[in-house]
C-alpha cells in the first residue's frame, strides 16, 4: 500500500515537473542535435546516449510486467506489447539508424532522459501490472481502448516514417541539414514529434490511467516547445523554407 502511494506521488511530481519543463523549454531549447551549444558540461556520443537513456524504459517496464500481480489477460498483454513495440525500437534499433557523423550530446541531457524514463516506466508499469487491479476482458470492447490503440499505432507509423525521412536527407558521414519534403512535412516541420504525441495520447486513452495521462502531458510539454524551436531554426537557416508550413499542428501552429 505504501508503494501504491509512492507510485501516485511519482506521477503527481512528474506532472508538476512537466509544467515547469514546458515553460522552460519555450526559453531554452534542449541542447542536443541542431540546438547543441557550449556550457552544458561533458559530452557523450549520441548513439550511446540514446541507448543508455531509453533502455530503462524497455527494461523497467518488462520487470514490472514480470513482477505484476494482475491477471495476464488480453488487455494487459496488448499494453505490454505496445509499450515494448515503441521502446525496444527507440532504445535498441533507432540509435543504430541515426546518421549524424558521430555527433555528441551533453551527459546532463542524457541523465535527465535516463531519470525520466526510469520514473515513467516505473509509474506506468507498476500501475498497470499491479496497482490497477487489472483490466476486465470487456475493456477490449470499450471505445477508449480501441480508439486509443488505433491512435497509438497511427502515431507509431507517423513517427517512424518521419524519422526515416529525416535520416534519408543525409548520406552516411554527413552532418548538415536539408529541408524535408513529402507527406506531412508538406504542412508541418516536425511530423516525428506529432506522431510521438499522438502515440502517447492514444496510450493515455487506451489505459485510461493517471500515469498514462501524465506521460502524454510530458510528451507534449517536451516536444511542443522543441517543435517550435526547430521551426524557427529552419526559418532562420533556409531562406526558401516553405512559408505555409506550421511547426506541429497542420494549419494551426
Ligand atoms: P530530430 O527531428 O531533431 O532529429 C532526428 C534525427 O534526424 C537526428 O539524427 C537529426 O540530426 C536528423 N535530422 C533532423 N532534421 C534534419 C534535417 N532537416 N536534415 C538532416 N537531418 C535531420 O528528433 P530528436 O533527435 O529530438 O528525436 C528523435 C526521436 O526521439 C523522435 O522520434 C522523437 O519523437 C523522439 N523523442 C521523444 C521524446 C519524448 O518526450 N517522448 C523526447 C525526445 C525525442 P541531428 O541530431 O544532427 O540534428
Amino acid at each position: 500500500m505504501i508503494e501504491g502511494k509512492l507510485n501516485f506521488f511519482v506521477v503527481l511530481a512528474g506532472l508538476a515537473v512537466a509544467a515547469g519543463v514546458f515553460a522552460a523549454l519555450f526559453f531554452i531549447s534542449a541542447p542536443y542535435g541542431r540546438h547543441l551549444r557550449r556550457g552544458w558540461g561533458p559530452l557523450i556520443a549520441n548513439q550511446s546516449s540514446w541507448i543508455i537513456m531509453e533502455s530503462p524504459a524497455a527494461l523497467v517496464f518488462a520487470v514490472c510486467f514480470a513482477l505484476g500481480s494482475v491477471p495476464r489477460n488480453l488487455p494487459i498483454l496488448v499494453f505490454f506489447a505496445l509499450w515494448e513495440l515503441h521502446y525496444i525500437h527507440r532504445a535498441f534499433i533507432y540509435p543504430f539508424t541515426i546518421r549524424d557523423g558521430h555527433k555528441k550530446m551533453p551527459i546532463a541531457v542524457m541523465l535527465m532522459g535516463f531519470a525520466f524514463n526510469l520514473g515513467n516506466a516505473y509509474a506506468n508499469g507498476r500501475f498497470l501490472f499491479t496497482f490497477s487491479g487489472g483490466y476486465p476482458q470487456r475493456w477490449l470492447m470499450d471505445a477508449r481502448f480501441w480508439v486509443g490503440v488505433i491512435l497509438f499505432l497511427t502515431g507509431t507509423i507517423l513517427n517512424r516514417w518521419a524519422d526515416l525521412t529525416l535520416r534519408s536527407l543525409r548520406q552516411p558521414g554527413e552532418t548538415g541539414y536539408r529541408i524535408p519534403y513529402g507527406g506531412l512535412f508538406r504542412w508541418i516541420s516536425c511530423p516525428n514529434y506529432l506522431g510521438e504525441i499522438v502515440e502517447w495520447c492514444g496510450w493515455a486513452l487506451a489505459t485510461w490511467s493517471l500515469p498514462g495521462l501524465a506521460f502524454a502531458v510530458w510528451t507534449i510539454a517536451n516536444l511542443a516547445p522543441r517543435a517550435r524551436s526547430h521551426h524557427a531554426w529552419y526559418h532562420a537557416n533556409f531562406a526558401d523554407y516553405p512559408g505555409e508550413r506550421k511547426a506541429l499542428i497542420p494549419g494551426l501552429w
